[in-house]
């Protein structure tokens, strides 16, 4: 009989359930199996509930980020073996393929963003992870284990694709549009420049409290007046590096309004509708417009810093369920504002 486990999935309704689903076993040599330990919700996952992103389907284990335990790895699998405590990345890659060579492994031939996605996730007790040696890190000491699962995708996300993708440099002013797990991580990993200013724009008086504890040096809630506001903060100059962190037409307008002369604009945000571009505003304005997926080419890096103690991603972890309380952290998740939720952090049974 095949072993069975619990996983959460993605129904038809649009709703989040739980199922009893087969294991998954390896399927060719690169592969791992590993039995999760953490996981957790991310808003991309809201995003699939609502419909937004296609390659997702009914039926889907979701989830891209956590912690665990290696149960089984393929014959070709050659820095994990089984009982190694890894994180998984949101990412996965060959290694091997034109895009990973060029460190674009987000567009993996082989893979890129699969789990949770295009095949069975992290939302489950037990995943199978293609390509092993390309999309696992092993956890390291000197951070907490749920810190750690910040390290699947939101920190190399805010670092990747709005830091680096940004054009941040020492000197920098940065403003960071969007309070939630991926704005936030801008805000923590914006912090290795030295910056003149950093800025956090969010409409929840909650995160924007957040913000400032984490190194915010400016804190401006989400509305009509905040251009001006940046515009008065910055001697009308506006700012050398916006980041987009909240995927909605209006916080995309306010980017194009702040942004400095010879500045950047780093979308990071997951758009489920299309936007305006003010290029009648910004045609003389020597500005760079960035789209990034994540590659999580930082990911070892990001978690040396945690390491060490530079970088405090524990911070972003707010609330704990058990697996088997999974409908639960999906609502709390859902409406999080009201329940002042940044990341929920899932735990198996060990
Ligand atoms: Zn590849």
């Amino acid at each position: 009989m095949t072993p069975m486990m619990r996983a959460l999935v993605f129904a038809e309704t649009g709703q989040p359930i739980l199922e009893e689903r087969p294991r998954p076993q390896l399927l060719v040599a690169t592969d791992a199996v590993i039995k999760m330990v953490k996981s957790t919700i991310c808003g991309t996952d809201l995003h699939i509930l609502k419909g937004d992103i296609v390659t997702c389907t009914p039926g889907r284990i979701l989830g891209h980020e956590g912690t665990g335990v290696v149960h089984s790895v393929g014959t070709h699998v050659r820095t994990f073996k089984a009982g190694d405590r890894v994180i998984l990345s949101g990412i996965t890659s060959c290694m091997a393929c034109e895009f990973c060579r060029k460190g674009l492994t987000s567009h993996c031939l082989n893979g890129g963003w699969l789990l949770g996605n295009t095949i069975d996730g992290t939302q489950a007790e037990y995943v199978r992870v293609p390509h092993a040696d390309g999309s696992l890190h092993h956890l390291i000491s000197g951070a907490s284990e749920a810190a750690q699962v910040m390290c699947s995708d939101i920190l190399p996300t805010g670092f990747e694709c709005g830091v680096l993708s940004g054009r941040v440099k020492p000197g920098s002013s940065v403003a960071i549009i969007g309070g939630g797990p991926v704005g936030l991580s801008v805000l923590l990993t914006a912090q290795l420049y030295s910056l003149s200013s950093l800025i956090m724009i969010t409409r929840d008086a909650n995160r924007l409290k957040i913000a400032a504890s984490l190194g915010a040096t400016h804190c401006i809630a989400f509305g009509p007046n905040a251009a001006e506001e940046v515009m008065a903060l910055t001697g009308g100059r506006g700012v050398d590096t916006v980041v987009e962190a909240a995927g909605v037409p209006g916080t995309f307008d306010l980017c194009q309004d702040i942004v400095a002369v010879g500045g950047t604009i780093a979308n990071v945000g997951v758009h489920g509708c299309k936007v305006d571009l003010h290029l009648d505003k910004l045609w003389h304005k020597n500005i760079v417009i960035t789209t990034s997926l994540v590659d999580t080419v930082s990911t070892d890096m990001l978690l040396k810093l945690m390491s060490s103690g530079k970088i405090k991603a524990d911070a972003l972890v707010t609330h704990n369920f058990s697996f088997a309380d999974m409908l639960d952290a999906y609502s709390t998740f859902g409406a999080s504002t009201e329940h002042k939720a940044i990341k929920v952090i899932i735990n198996f049974q060990e």
